[in-house]
């Protein structure tokens, strides 16, 4: 089937996504181990695309600001790899978990070394690599300067409350951070590697803003608008391919059966989704489904995705398949 890129038929699209949205009745649960997600209404659901040439389409609660939680590990797994390469694998793997998210039985297994970059015990450890020479606040500043850098849009914030809340609640992940430390994976101390983990989970941003921050992962790294490069192409591959394999935790397979694109979830209810060369689109809405994924910002890709052919096992045919 031939791709959809123009605006004006993507908008028709999820205009009428939008509106189905907002009739259903099954929305999923609030992530509610951590107390502050759970005070939000189920009822709001946003979907922004932007398209390879800047163009943005938007429909629902696009503006609205939501906790991009396990999504902002995309931003710390860019900062580390820029910080130290390949050098990185040696700390953690790049395979799918076939865990929950916050499970711990693979690393007493796998001596500390963390799955991969999008689990939790994952993302403590690139949060440790950005963290290593420097304060909390100057890591927290540093992953909040590649957000608004991506994004183009200096209008982005740790949500302080989202953030007290989780480390009043991080029994888990504390247990995941003493665990590594044991196992010599982490560089800083305990509190310090959490102190930014729980802070860029607590980053707060719109569908519009996050699919905006999309775009360098769509376009190889490259910031189109001052052919500026935030990480490069070939490391931009490498990340792709961690969503698609591994961005929806014990999902992940389900979701590329189903969607295709790669694609980042949190426990926020939001849903980074990139078609490399084509666009980034960022799908919202707070319930989640029994893994930790939002149930219709997934049925919203899987709508989208359908119709506008973008996924990538789709494909237009280059060639004649005669003679
Ligand atoms: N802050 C959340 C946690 O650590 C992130 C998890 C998620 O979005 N899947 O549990």
């Amino acid at each position: 089937m031939a791709r959809v890129y123009d605006a004006q038929t993507l908008q028709g699209i999820v205009d009428s996504i939008a509106e189905r949205m907002v009739g259903e009745v099954e929305r999923g649960v609030v992530a509610n181990y951590i107390p502050e997600l759970a005070t939000v209404n189920l009822n709001q659901f946003g979907i922004a695309i932007v398209l390879a040439n800047g163009e943005v389409i938007c429909a629902g609660d696009a503006e609205v600001p939501f906790s991009i939680q396990s999504i902002s590990k995309v931003l710390t797994l860019t900062l580390a790899l820029e910080r130290c390469g390949a050098t990185l694998w040696q700390r953690v793997g790049r395979e799918p978990s076939g865990d929950p998210f916050n499970s711990i039985i693979q690393l007493e297994y796998e001596k500390g070394v963390p799955r991969n970059p999008f689990i939790n015990a994952g993302a403590i450890v690139t949060a440790d690599v950005v963290l290593e020479g420097q304060k909390p606040d100057q890591a927290v500043d540093q992953i909040l300067d590649l957000c608004r850098r991506a994004a183009g849009d200096d209008d982005i914030f740790v949500d302080q409350n989202v953030a007290k809340s989780e480390a009043q609640t991080g029994h888990r992940n504390r247990a995941l951070a003493q665990f590594i430390s044991a196992e010599n994976n982490l560089r800083c101390t305990v509190e310090d590697t959490l102190s930014v983990y729980f802070r860029q989970c607590s980053i707060a941003m719109s569908c519009r803003q996050l699919a905006h921050l999309g775009r360098y992962l769509a376009l190889g790294g490259q910031l189109a608008e001052t052919d500026d490069a935030i990480i490069t192409q070939e490391r931009t591959r490498r990340i792709l391919a961690l969503m698609m394999t591994c961005g929806a935790y014990d999902a992940s397979g389900d979701f590329a059966f189903r969607i295709g694109i790669p694609a980042k979830t949190g426990v926020g209810g939001g849903i980074l989704g990139i078609v490399p060369g084509v666009a980034s689109v960022a799908a919202w809405c707070p319930g989640l489904d029994n893994k930790g994924n939002s149930l219709l910002a997934t049925r919203a890709l899987d709508d989208l995705v359908r119709q506008a052919g973008w996924s990538l096992f789709t494909g237009d045919v280059h060639f004649s398949l005669e003679e």
